[in-house]
């Protein structure tokens, strides 16, 4: 029987000489892989519907094994900032991976779909990626089983002090109540803060949030140190993005130095 639903293309592969596979992220039915034949010979009609990191509507039959097939394609959005400069796709791109790692595949998912889908949409706007990123990395966090605490101190609740993290409690401390993790780590309270700002609202909530490139970079760490011991993977697309960032410091680096030595 033939479906309509609506879907954000996660990934595409080549298959035999001409033929494809694409993952799709369907509202309706989650995570599925279509066969599309012909999908790279040149002027195939649903090219455009099948770029990963759009989203669209489609006509197709879902089979409940194995793959599914799709008749018509209409673009939702196709993102067009995302496509056409290469760091927010390198952001996007990393965001779309760790979602495809969060998800049971082929089990409808409306909370991290709209996740992804608001995440997708805020890259493309004029809004700093790295914080659209972090934004959606703590919200994916209940998805991989970590029930993180932001709300104040694990012991007192206070909420107006210099908070510091604990990793081990999956949650925050007061200092009054650092003697409860030795281990503690000792992170920038401002980056606590604006992190517990990110956690709290839906991404249609995060406007400008003015950040000082040291507070982001803590934050970064902290996220960081949270996937590292309870997630635990490592995907290539943010190997690629820290050393694109990387690569961009130095760029920047080189044109200050030569803007000055003029
Ligand atoms: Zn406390």
């Amino acid at each position: 029987m033939q479906e309509r639903f609506d879907g954000i293309v996660l990934f595409e592969r080549k298959y035999k000489e001409n033929d494809g596979l694409v993952k799709i992220f369907t509202e309706p039915f989650g995570t599925k892989m279509f066969f599309v034949k012909g999908l790279y010979r040149p002027n195939h009609k649903l090219r455009s519907q099948l770029l990963p990191l759009t989203y669209n509507r489609y006509i197709g039959t879902i089979h409940a094994d194995g793959l599914s097939f799709l008749q018509e394609g209409e673009t939702l959005n196709f993102f067009r900032q995302i496509q056409s400069d290469y760091l927010r796709q390198a952001y996007a791109t990393y965001v779309t991976q760790l979602t495809d790692a969060a998800l049971e595949d082929a089990e409808p998912n409306p909370a991290v779909y709209q996740i992804l889908l608001g995440a997708l949409e805020a890259i493309n706007q004029d809004l700093d990626p790295a914080i659209i990123t972090l934004h959606t990395e703590l919200h994916l966090l209940k998805f991989f089983g970590i029930y993180w605490n932001w709300q104040g101190c694990l012991y007192c609740q206070v909420t107006d002090q210099a908070l510091d993290i604990s990793l081990r409690q999956q949650g925050l401390l007061c200092p009054r109540h650092f003697d409860k993790d030795a281990y503690r780590l000792h992170a920038d309270p401002r980056a606590v803060f604006a992190l517990r700002i990110l956690a709290s609202r839906p991404i249609g909530a995060i406007q400008r949030m003015d950040l000082s490139q040291a507070t982001l970079a803590q934050m970064r760490r902290i996220v960081d140190e949270i996937y590292r011991e309870y997630v635990g993977i490592r995907l290539r697309s943010k190997r690629y993005l820290e050393e694109l960032k990387k690569s961009e410091a130095l760029s920047q680096a080189l044109l200050a130095k030569r803007k000055k030595n003029q």
